[in-house]
């Protein structure tokens, strides 16, 4: 056209931009643009821009779309609803609703039905229930009768958590279409009112609506969560009745179905024959091995998925990944990390928070290691991967480096402030534990149900009763919580520790929850300090009923008997446990040195410098008791076996390990030790004398807690 000199007209332009639009080609309309630019001297006429802006909007190009959209001196509706839309579909709700605003209030203009759906739509993004309710007022005002802003409204109140909004509006629609039914029900299923979305679907179907492939997805979803295999299989029959079981949608909700009712096997077959797999249908199948602890088999999965069809997504990364730590495969879970990082996929929070914990149990080389990892990637400004991070190194026994981390937090929620006072609480630290809780409140961050749990686990290694039962009782009474078996637990611990054993027996007899393992477990470790043989009888009682397969429950009676020369019913404790088939759990220490860990179990003559650890091992004792120290052979009778003698318990596996890390390690100022099962009285005593001749701090962490022995003391102050 142009080289036989004739310009395009506008209207040719107008066409060109039209189809850039529909082919969603800026190359193609940025040249246009400049060409018109170049072409016009006077400005661009109005329905040009108008098309520009809303060819710059399909395209993602906002800003520049905006830039344009200020120059129209009068944008129409279609302009306006383009504009608004464009925004929320590009990730910025915000400013759509902004947009709205200046559009109503600084322009005077009334939205149309295209405008009201734009705006419902970013609002229900923020899930902005204030601005939901002046978004309704408009429309009852400006737009009454179109059933599709209906519907939008019905969807935004659902998203806003508001099904009482929701619900008016679908009950006074004249006519109800498959929308309508179906934006209830997606609501109902977000709101957690799961019974209440099952019943309207079933009257969308006693109506004669057919519902469509988001509908059934929701309802699936609903028995999900109610576990309702029985419902979930009358929908699948209902499914293939109305022929759309291969909808991709369809198919993914039945998998997850069946996967969360624990039919793996059911799961897993619909998954094979279904003829669309998406990412989302892999990862719920491999979720669903893992839950199930068949862990080999989702392994194997997730290596297919990666073979096949090359659609893991970051998602599938973390199913597996915090899969694995759950079952406590923690190498393999690391193993995955690793080789996702190795494979260019970048760890998310959810990744980092998830395998976190994993760590906790002994490795805190790795944990510093991706603690470094996320500081490197900005992750550490999470606020959960920070909490994670801290709750690892509290976990590790670094308690020093997890309250760094926690005060160079930029944000920080009542979880992190949680995981901190435990964290304290747990190394000992009572009344550190109640002043970072102060902290938190003039903050004014509200505590919650973990907050009380920290509190008082607080209150009971400081011994502070009084505070305990001030603590206890205004959860309820100033910050609406109601306490659990937990904080009843922490409660009978506060007393028992205290000597006030008969109260505790007394406060368990009167609580309103039936009392747990812990409630006994506490007052029966309690018993033990203080020697009341009969309660503790009573507590072991119950404990044998609640887990009568824990062998902890039955050695620590047989401990208190031995400690009180009662050794004929030491004996028949251990009848009683040889009779039920109760094996002692082998006690087992590891320590982590030079960045490798060592394991040492009892009387332990794997090690290949068992020679050295043992010939150090003789010349401490000897020193140790020069310096006081009493072998207290008893505990060998009890703890390890009752035949076995003192040898075995001067080789209990923490002295190993103390043993191994004192070896290796010249000047370590620190030594820490986790154990499998509770430390023993002898072990104890013997690791304060170690603290004090080799001027290393040791901490052990058993199965109950930390110990953080140094000058011939430790933080337990001899009570766990
Ligand atoms: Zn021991
Ligand atoms: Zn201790």
């Amino acid at each position: 056209m142009e080289s036989r000199g004739v310009s395009p007209s506008y209207a040719t332009y107008n066409h060109l931009l039209q189809a850039c639009m529909d082919a969603k080609s800026l190359n193609h309309g940025l040249k246009l643009h400049e060409h018109l630019i170049s072409k016009t001297s006077i400005r661009l006429p109005l329905q040009i821009k108008v098309k520009l802006v809303k060819l710059y909007c399909v395209c993602g190009e906002i800003n520049k779309a905006r830039q344009l959209f200020d120059e129209i001196p009068q944008p129409d509706c279609r302009c306006w609803a383009a504009m608004i839309n464009a925004y929320s579909k590009y990730g910025y709700p915000n400013e759509s609703l902004k947009l709205y605003s200046d559009m109503k209030f600084k322009n005077g203009i009334q939205p149309d039905k295209f405008i009201l759906l734009a705006v419902a739509k970013a609002c229900s993004m923020l899930s902005d229930l204030v601005k939901a309710k002046e978004i309704h007022e408009d429309a009852e005002r400006f737009c009454p009768s179109s059933i599709l802003v209906k519907n939008a409204l019905i969807d935004l109140y659902g998203k806003c958590g508001c099904m009482h909004g929701a619900s008016l509006i679908f009950n006074k629609l004249p006519e109800k279409d498959v929308i309508s039914w179906t934006s209830m029900i997606v609501g109902l299923v977000q709101c957690g009112h799961w019974e209440d979305a099952l019943q309207l679907f079933s009257k969308m179907v006693l109506a004669g609506v057919q519902p469509n492939s988001v509908t059934i997805s929701s309802v699936l979803a609903a028995c999900s969560s109610l576990l309702d295999l029985n419902l979930g299989r009358i929908i699948h029959g209902y499914v293939i009745r109305i022929g759309i079981e291969d909808n991709v949608l369809v198919s993914g909700a039945l998998i997850d179905m069946y996967a969360k009712c624990l039919n793996v096997l059911h799961a897993r077959r619909l998954f094979d024959i279904s003829p669309q797999r998406d990412v989302v249908s892999w990862n719920v199948i491999c979720a669903a091995y893992l839950q199930s602890g068949e862990v080999e088999k989702a392994i194997q999965l997730f290596q297919e998925m990666k073979s096949l069809e090359a659609i893991t997504n970051v998602a599938s990364w973390n199913v597996m990944i915090s899969g694995c730590a759950q079952n406590g495969e923690t190498v393999t879970a690391t193993e995955l990390f690793e080789q996702m990082v190795h494979e260019g996929v970048k760890p998310n929070h959810i990744t980092i928070a998830s395998f976190l914990p994993a760590l906790s149990s002994i490795e805190s080389r790795r944990g510093r290691e991706l603690h470094s990892y996320c500081f490197r990637h900005c992750f550490i400004e999470d606020t959960i991967v920070a909490t994670a991070v801290i709750s690892m190194y509290a976990n590790c026994g670094s308690l020093n480096i997890a309250l760094k981390v926690f005060n160079e937090m930029l944000e920080r929620d009542t979880i992190s402030w949680n995981v901190v006072i435990r964290a304290y609480a747990m190394h000992g630290y009572g009344m550190e534990a109640l002043a970072v809780f102060q902290k938190m409140q003039k903050m004014g961050v509200r505590p919650n149900a973990g907050t009380f749990a920290g509190v008082l686990s607080a209150c009971s290694h400081a011994g502070l009763v009084e505070e305990g039962y001030r603590f206890f009782h205004s959860m309820s009474m100033y910050h609406g919580l109601v306490p659990d078996a937990d904080h009843y637990a922490s409660m009978v611990d506060i007393l028992s520790r205290a000597g006030l054993l008969n109260d505790a027996y007394l406060f368990i007899q009167n609580m309103p929850v039936k009392a747990t393992a812990s409630s006994w477990g506490a007052l029966l470790g309690a018993c033990r300090v203080y020697k009341n043989i009969n309660l503790g009888k009573i507590a072991a009682r119950y404990l044998f009923q609640i887990e009568p397969d824990n062998p902890g429950n039955y050695i620590l009676l047989a401990n208190m008997y031995i400690a009180l020369g009662m050794s004929e019913d030491a004996l028949n404790m251990r009848k009683l446990m040889r009779n039920r088939g109760i094996e002692k759990t082998p006690g087992c220490s590891w320590v982590q040195v030079r960045g490798q860990i060592y394991t040492f179990v009892a009387g332990d003559k794997s090690h290949v410098q068992k020679g050295k650890i043992y010939a150090y091992l003789h010349e401490l004792n000897d020193k140790m008791k020069l310096a006081g120290y009493l072998p207290d052979t008893r505990f060998a009778l009890a703890d390890v076996d009752f035949e076995e003698k003192e040898e075995v318990l001067g080789y209990h596996s923490e002295k190993l390990a103390v043993a191994y890390a004192l070896l290796n390690t010249e000047s370590a100022s620190t030594i820490c030790i986790f154990k499998n099962i509770r430390i023993c009285g002898d072990c104890h005593n013997a690791m304060k004398f170690l603290s004090d001749i080799t001027g290393v701090r040791i901490t052990i962490r058993d199965s109950i807690r930390f110990h953080h022995f140094s000058n011939g003391f430790c933080s337990c102050q001899d009570f766990w």
